[in-house]
């Protein structure tokens, strides 16, 4: 049990003894302290003190070693700042600390923040691509790494998992979240709030987690960035709200509100999903932050004003403010007028209290800066290579025709692509901390890898988009493209004069960093035309090309899919980006991830996702176009590449789908077994995964749901039996009264390689 969850076990033991419920020894000294001092200091506080604690402040002017203090550093004496975030240099974070402790009122410590998603010096792949392995250790491993680095330089609370489900790769925001599957957004939600936090929070290498963006951001009205969110309870008990579910079940002590609305109310001011689910219904003891300026934004929703819209927020359960301070200019007003009571801010206070005591900052203010443990661990060998290695595992081979990949490390290589040589994009979007020119380019990753055994020559190609302005709008927090002021047709003239003498071509395509993560919304998700362009130049030279895809979310590639005879999807790979796209280009490591989400043909399908309904007019299998039934004129059903797609360098099949028994009853289990076998030359790794269906309730239910998967690996020719344990749980939904259900009936378990070409067997669910 963590400490702020004892905290609150005492407290509930302490009002059950004096209602004289419960024959309960009394909780020790030790437990109850933290909120005995709780007490003591609400007592102490002023009520502007307490509305303090409720602001987190966006810090840029916080100095060290000059006289005068900063507009910050004055309010941190004052006691207006609970928490700062964006401040990364230590000394900076010691100083403001050194103000709250030593020359505040209270002495109260501050939270520091940091959106440190996937990884804080040592980037490991953005959050979709950690998706993608598929693998719950090491994305556990990955936020445990990100954990010991940051709290070495002083931050204790970080601004993830990101868990939005999003059906809608408009939506730039898809790089830092898990996909669009609960189930598998649920386990990463799992294994990175156990990597942050630990087994005790107030341990020294451990960060307190915060699960975002809540809720259902993901589902913004055509994927355009903080737009409207409209859908039924349904679909959000079902398939929009477990990973959220998932991570606090498994602790994560602080929650962040969403910027969209829901039902009509922006999630700041909603009390349904901030009191009535939040904490009610799941049982939620942390606190909530909101995100960025939420309550200010409440204005232009069309809520109120400032007084009214920050009231809202604190009614509806928000404990902590980012960055409006709607909360320290109208609270102590709103107390005044009534609007809100102190026992309302009381609260709030509490919670933002309770979590610096379970941080340990009460005892050990400066416990997460320790200039000697990140001198040694920050950006460390050691850490380098686990994210090299987590970056190969995240890559999708989307293609492989005729074996074109792996490569030999011979002859000449011609590698071409706008950030082919590019270090600065490598970490992707949210790097924050990241020391951007010390991530390994692709160009020297491969040429460090073949070392005098093969030439790699280099041209750009092109630039990101022929057009500046579209250019400059993915460039602007630092992640220079490095355009290249010649025209489209001397870049692609250049690139041809190398093709000429390479053997094969590496062409490195897609998106810059800054094309997906917030605010960068497409709505024409192809390969930019000028690369385009550049990569049909290419393909005319007759040579073979292997398409190396820089990727924040699904693209449509069908033009690619139809002519370029090898694609690997690297995505954003982190900091060793270099290193691991030659580990896979090579063969050093064999492909295994998976897509956690489905890539559209185009964008007229969109939303396209695998688990969807049954229509009453379903698409006859293996059709195109049939009249009167669900389809297009114009473009068929089936996606470009499904959900669970990846292919690997060996192959492997399923056989012998077998069931342990026909019917699955209350209390029972059904053992599910299918043979998996290594066919192909090579040792590699099987995402092997289990869906089900439901073929009659009282519900429309999916045609498909993922509710198992395990990495297998296998040397060639080796077999092994795969079995997966189902139980009722795993069969139940969320009914039309909202309860957690199942309904007796037919089944289907599937089994396979992705969501598309799978086994099945039928079974029945018995009363
Ligand atoms: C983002 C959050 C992030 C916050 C703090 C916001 O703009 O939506 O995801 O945690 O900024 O940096």
């Amino acid at each position: 049990m963590t400490a702020i969850h004892s905290l609150k076990t005492t407290r509930l033991l302490l009002a059950l003894l004096v209602a004289g419920l419960t024959q309960l020894s009394l909780p020790t000294a030790a437990d109850a302290a933290p909120e005995s001092r709780i007490d003591e200091l609400l007592q102490k506080m002023t009520l502007r003190e307490k509305i303090g604690q409720l602001n987190l402040s966006s810090a840029g002017d916080i100095t060290t070693g000059q006289a005068t203090n900063s507009v910050t550093e004055t309010r941190i004496i004052d006691g207006e700042i609970g928490g700062l975030f964006n401040i990364s240099q230590p000394d900076k974070i010691r100083e403001a600390q050194r103000l709250a402790v030593e020359e505040s009122a209270h002495g109260i410590p501050l939270l520091f923040g940091m959106d440190v998603i996937h990884g804080y010096k040592t980037v490991f792949p953005i959050p979709l691509a950690l998706a993608s392995t598929w693998d719950m250790q090491l994305i556990e491993e990955s936020s445990r790494i990100a954990a010991r680095e940051a709290s070495a330089e002083g931050i204790c609370w970080t601004f993830s998992p990101m868990v939005d489900i999003s059906r809608d790769p408009r939506w730039g925001r898809v790089a830092e979240g898990v996909g669009e599957d609960p189930f598998l957004g649920s386990r990463i939600a799992e294994a990175m709030v156990r990597g942050y936090q630990g087994q005790d929070l107030s341990q020294p290498h451990t960060l307190l987690a915060c699960v975002k963006h809540f809720a259902l951001y993901g589902a913004s009205e055509a994927g355009r960035d903080y737009n409207t969110t409209d859908m039924s309870r349904l679909k959000m008990y079902n398939d929009y709200l477990p990973p959220y579910k998932a991570a606090i079940d498994a602790g994560a002590g602080s929650v962040m509100t969403s910027f969209n609305d829901i039902d009509g109310i922006p999630a700041s001011a909603n009390r349904w999903l901030l009191t009535d689910l939040l904490r009610k219904q799941w049982g939620f003891d942390g606190f909530v932050v909101t995100d960025y300026t939420t309550i200010l934004e409440m204005i232009a929703h069309g809520l109120g004003d400032l007084e009214t819209v920050s009231s809202l927020a604190l009614k509806a359960g928000v404990d902590m403010d980012m960055v409006s301070e709607g909360f320290t200019q109208t609270l102590e007003n709103a107390v005044a007028s009534g609007d809100v009571t102190e026992q309302q801010i009381d609260q709030a206070c509490r919670r933002i209290l309770e979590a610096k005591f379970e941080l340990g900052l009460f005892d050990a203010p400066y416990q997460y800066l320790d200039r000697q443990r990140a001198e040694k661990e920050v950006f460390s060998e050691k850490h380098r290579q686990t994210a090299r290695q987590i970056a190969a595992q995240s890559m999708v081979l989307l293609k492989n025709q005729n074996q074109l990949l792996p490569l030999e490390k011979t002859g000449t290589i011609a590698v071409i692509g706008p950030l082919a040589d590019n270090k600065a994009n490598m970490p992707g979007t949210w790097s924050v901390a990241a020391n951007l020119d010390r991530a390994v380019s692709i160009v020297e990753g491969l040429r460090q890898a073949v070392d005098d055994q093969a030439k790699i020559l280099y041209a750009k190609g092109a630039n990101i988009y022929a057009d500046p302005l579209l250019e400059s709008r993915v460039s602007i927090f630092g992640k220079d493209t490095g355009r290249d002021p010649r025209s489209e047709e001397e870049l692609i003239a250049e690139a041809l004069r190398i093709a000429e003498s390479a053997d094969v071509i590496v062409a490195v395509l897609g998106e810059s960093a800054e094309m997906s993560g917030e605010s960068a919304s497409r709505s024409d998700i192809d390969l930019p035309a000028t690369q385009r362009k550049l990569l049909q130049a290419l393909l005319e030279t007759g040579k073979p090309v292997a398409l190396t895809l820089l990727a924040g979310r699904p693209l449509t590639l069908e033009w690619e899919d139809q002519r370029v005879p090898a694609i690997l999807n690297a995505w954003f790979p982190g900091s060793e980006a270099g290193h691991a796209v030659a580990d896979v280009l090579f063969g050093d490591v064999n492909p295994s991830g998976k897509l956690p989400s489905t890539w559209p043909r185009n964008v007229g399908q969109i939303p396209v996702y695998y688990n969807h309904k049954s229509t009453g007019r379903p698409q006859p299998p293996d059709s195109e176009h049939v009249k009167f039934r669900t389809n297009y004129l114009d473009v068929s059903n089936r996606p470009l590449y499904p959900f669970g797609y990846g292919l690997s360098y060996t192959t492997f099949e399923y056989s012998d789908l077998r069931l342990s028994s026909d019917q699955l009853g209350p209390g029972d289990t059904l053992t599910v077994s299918v043979e998996l076998a290594n066919t192909g030359q090579r040792p590699g790794a099987e995402v092997v995964q289990l869906y089900l269906r439901d073929l009659a309730a009282s519900i429309t239910r999916p045609v498909k749901e993922l509710k198992g998967f395990k990495k297998i690996s296998l040397k060639p020719g080796q077999r092994k039996t795969v079995s997966f344990t189902l139980s009722e749980d795993d069969l139940k939904f969320y009914n039309s009264q909202l309860e957690h259900v199942t309904e007796p009936g037919e089944h289907h378990v599937f089994v396979g390689g992705n969501s598309v070409d799978l086994l099945s067997a039928p079974f029945e669910l018995v009363d």
